[in-house]
């Protein structure tokens, strides 16, 4: 497998032609998205996220980087889950999106546990229906993003296959 400098080139070439299926699919608005999104997988979602000695990405998150070090944990270096078209994508954000809603049930739980021992803090921030309803009305700006990570994710598998494969 090729190390993290030249999947990190890839990726900063190969968003020449994410900017072009981007506005293919969604214009002007879309560029941005799917070229961010493909942007994002290469320097911070990367499928090398299941290892944290040769991994860039991983070291990007500075110090959120212990968010990760379960997933480093869990999942087998190169493994299906990490990196396979659509399910390494689709678990990586899985991942992330339940990192964050445990973090922020945890942070709830604690609220009420002050809120008993009568510490006036509020948990009328803890309130999903904002998230549900925003990603119902952006629906397809989020199916463009995705289709971005998906995009940085499958140029990471393309060149690993490749230099597995060769002798
Ligand atoms: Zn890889």
């Amino acid at each position: 497998m090729p190390n993290a400098r030249t999947h990190d080139a890839a990726g900063v070439w190969m968003a020449i032609p994410a900017t072009a299926v981007g506005y293919w699919w969604a214009g002007y608005a879309g560029v941005s998205l799917f070229c961010g999104g493909h942007l994002l997988t290469t320097f911070l979602l990367s499928p090398d996220l299941d290892h944290t000695a040769g991994s860039y990405a991983y070291r990007r998150w500075w110090c959120l980087r212990w968010i990760w070090y379960p997933y480093c944990r869990l999942v087998a270096h190169g493994s299906w889950l990490s990196h396979w078209p659509l399910i390494g994508t689709a678990f990586r954000v899985a991942y992330l999106v339940g990192i964050v809603a445990a973090l922020a049930t945890l942070a709830w739980l604690g609220c009420l546990l002050l809120q008993q021992t009568g510490v006036g803090v509020s948990t009328a921030w803890y309130d999903w229906r904002p998230v549900v309803s925003w990603s119902r009305a952006y629906r397809s700006e989020a199916r463009v993003l995705l289709g971005g990570l998906e995009f940085g994710a499958a140029v990471h598998y393309v060149l690993d296959w490749a230099t597995t494969n060769v002798d």
